[in-house]
């Protein structure tokens, strides 16, 4: 895989930023379910693509350690100011809409199965299905969340060139794709 061709895919479906990394980069802890089952998004059990859904963490993380290569991406919103909740939320609209374009220009380029997630769960309908207790409407879009699968972002960050903060009314979320070939 021509990793050139596949950061230029992330940046022309949106993303500012992508940065490449070996697996031993992507920083794991299952103390990320714990966190999501806190519950502070409003997103716990409301979501397929959300935990308790996903399944069990250590399955999950098991599966991200069978991807060899991964791809970092980021989206860089501009708030008002650090108390815009609202401008958080659009940011991340964005950056829902940003995965899921950066997924269908990746998808032709990698040859074998590949894991993508992205930042904070699905987002891909206005209600989940779930509320209704029906399958998800985009099995083929739906995607989840890298702390869902237990992602360290912030340590995962660290170790590429990609800031975890990009200045003052500012708010970053990331995405990774996760890959064999
Ligand atoms: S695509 Fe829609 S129904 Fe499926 S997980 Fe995402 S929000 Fe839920």
């Amino acid at each position: 895989m021509d990793v050139q061709t596949l950061m230029d895919a992330a940046l022309a479906g949106g993303a500012c930023h992508a940065a490449m990394l070996d697996q031993s980069q992507v920083v794991l802890s299952d103390s990320f379910r714990e966190i999501c089952e806190s519950n502070q998004c409003g997103g716990y059990g409301r979501c397929w693509m959300c935990p308790p859904y996903i399944g069990d963490i250590h399955d999950l993380m098991e599966q991200v350690r069978q991807y060899p290569h991964a791809m970092l991406y980021q989206t860089i919103g501009q708030l008002e100011d650090s108390y815009d909740i609202e401008g958080m939320f659009e940011a991340g609209a964005v950056h829902a809409q940003v995965s899921q374009q950066i997924q269908q220009a990746v998808k032709p380029l990698l040859q074998a199965p590949f894991l993508h997630l992205t930042c904070g769960g699905c987002h891909l309908c206005e209600t989940c299905a779930k509320l209704e207790d029906k399958p998800c409407r985009f099995p083929d879009k739906a995607l989840s969340s890298m702390e869902g699968y237990g992602i360290d972002v912030y340590q995962t960050a660290a170790s590429t060139p990609l800031k975890y903060i990009n200045g003052q009314n500012t708010v970053t979320y990331f995405g990774i794709i996760l890959f064999s070939e």
